[in-house]
């Protein structure tokens, strides 16, 4: 028997708004119930306000994600309990959407995967369990930190287009990338900025679909991985063997490596949605519906990347880091080959920073630029290069500072390389004897000598060539 697989997303951002989506309470984080007010704590009388900044960023990513744009909001009231919202219902967008029928184009097969919807709606607080309270057994209890309640959040739900969890993750990195490109969300899923749940059915035809399965509670990329793979073959198992698969709400136990069941559900939802009466039906403003986006198609990047003709594996990490990509980009630019600034700028640099603690900042650019420029005037080489931008990042000084005080020097004319290399192949006579015989491996050797005596001023590339040419004369 053939399965086929169909998988879904709701993934929920975080806007970056400074104030909160219906009061002016800070966004940042800081102390638990710092940012707070009678409207983010639900108090009874309290009116709601909306962002226009929070409309400005989503009508970015719904624009980004090709949907149609509808210009009037109607907020709804949905209606649940739970200790993190304390006025028993969650202010949203429910009949019309912001944006509905776009389609977001994966960033590295390009296939498309349509999207149903995106609205706005406002975070619910965030709830702290034993294990994040410390406290245990008689004084455990819930905590809840109302600073997060009234952030605003996109939410965008995906159609079941996606069929294995390899392309759930590209999907959700692509939207990632695309938030981050537009400026709209940091996106980052430790910090909660972006969370994801997935549904997820198996069926036996490709165009129908099986029994859907809701999967909560994974907060990485690599857990929403793993839960698919888990989920696929307990269905699998589950229609092959004839057992029932419930309609229900499962969440991922990372300790086990398993979905467990949360609830059943016997009928969908009901959140007995109504308008919301403190805020009536208004249209966007212009200004806000006029907003585009500067970038729309994270394929058309990975081509790009792709044909700078780096490391493969590069290619993936560089498109789904806006800031990597947009730095690289400036230095071509500026003239730079794409292979040395991906070897300088992300190989050395930014390796040698992270192995120092420290992360890269705009100046870093400029090395790179200043380093290629000395290599192509043939004053330094690859490998001097590299000492230089170790030596500036461990003695915290400028490249241009440490090659004036170590590598410019006098430059060393041929003729002295020369009578250098000659004083050397003098003190070895048998090394050299042993070249003559025809022991090539011995080159290494005096190489070595060489570049010693020369202190790393003298580019490998000409002491090679000079060295070639003596011991040919000897
Ligand atoms: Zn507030």
């Amino acid at each position: 028997m053939e399965y086929y697989v169909h998988i879904g997303f709701e993934v929920h951002i975080r806007l970056a708004t400074k104030t909160k989506m219906f009061c002016s309470c800070s966004t940042e984080e800081g102390e638990p119930n710092t940012h707070i007010c009678p409207v983010c704590l639900g108090y009874p009388g309290a009116l709601p306000v909306p962002n226009k900044e929070a409309f400005k960023y989503a009508i970015k990513m719904a624009k980004a994600l090709n949907g149609k744009i509808n210009k009037t909001v109607i907020f709804a009231r949905k209606n649940y309990f739970y200790p993190d919202l304390p006025k028993g219902y969650q202010i949203t967008q429910h009949e019309p959407p912001l944006m509905e029928d776009g389609y977001l184009v994966l960033a590295e097969s390009g296939k498309k995967i349509r999207i149903i919807r995106l609205h706005v709606e406002e975070d619910a607080a965030k709830t702290l369990y034993d294990s994040e309270t410390g406290r245990q057994g008689e004084n455990a209890f819930l905590m809840v930190d109302y600073n997060r309640s009234g952030v605003p959040l996109a939410e965008i739900v995906s159609y079941p287009d996606i069929h294995d969890p390899d392309e759930g993750v590209e999907y959700l990195k692509t939207l990632q990338a695309l938030a981050r490109y537009l400026g709209v969300s940091e996106a980052n899923m430790e910090k909660g900025e972006m969370r994801a749940d997935v549904n997820i059915s198996v069926s036996t035809a490709p165009d129908k679909l099986g029994t859907k399965v809701e999967i909560k509670n994974m907060n990485s990329f690599k857990a929403i991985h793993d839960a698919l793979e888990y989920e696929i073959q307990r269905q699998i198992h589950a229609l092959e063997t004839g057992e029932t698969i419930y309609q229900e709400t499962r969440m991922w136990d990372e300790a086990s490596g398993k979905t467990l069941v949360m609830r059943r559900k016997e009928t969908s939802d009901d959140y007995r949605y109504f308008p919301e009466p403190d805020i009536p039906p208004f249209e966007l403003e212009q200004e806000v519906i006029d907003i585009e986006p500067e970038f729309d198609d994270l394929h058309k990047l990975y081509k790009e990347v792709n044909s700078w003709n780096i490391d493969e594996k590069k290619v993936g990490f560089i498109v789904y880091s806006p800031e990597i990509y947009k730095a690289l980009k400036y230095l071509i630019e500026k003239g730079v080959p794409p292979k040395f600034a991906v070897s300088m700028y992300l190989d050395e640099i930014k390796g040698q920073l992270e192995k120092s603690g420290l992360s890269l900042e705009d100046r870093h650019k400029d090395w790179v630029v200043y380093l290629h420029k000395l290599i192509s005037d043939g004053k330094i080489d690859n490998s001097i290069a590299k000492k230089i931008i170790r030596k500036a990042i461990s003695q915290n000084k400028e490249p241009k500072e440490i090659y004036e005080a170590e590598f410019s020097g006098p430059s060393i004319s041929e003729e002295d390389i020369r009578k250098t290399i000659r004083d050397i192949l003098a003190k070895n006579p048998d090394i050299v004897q042993k070249y003559k015989d025809g022991k090539k491996s011995v080159f290494g050797f005096l190489m070595g000598q060489c570049m010693k005596a020369f202190g790393g001023k003298v580019p490998a590339a000409t002491v090679k060539k000079l060295l070639g040419e003596e011991l040919e004369r000897v």
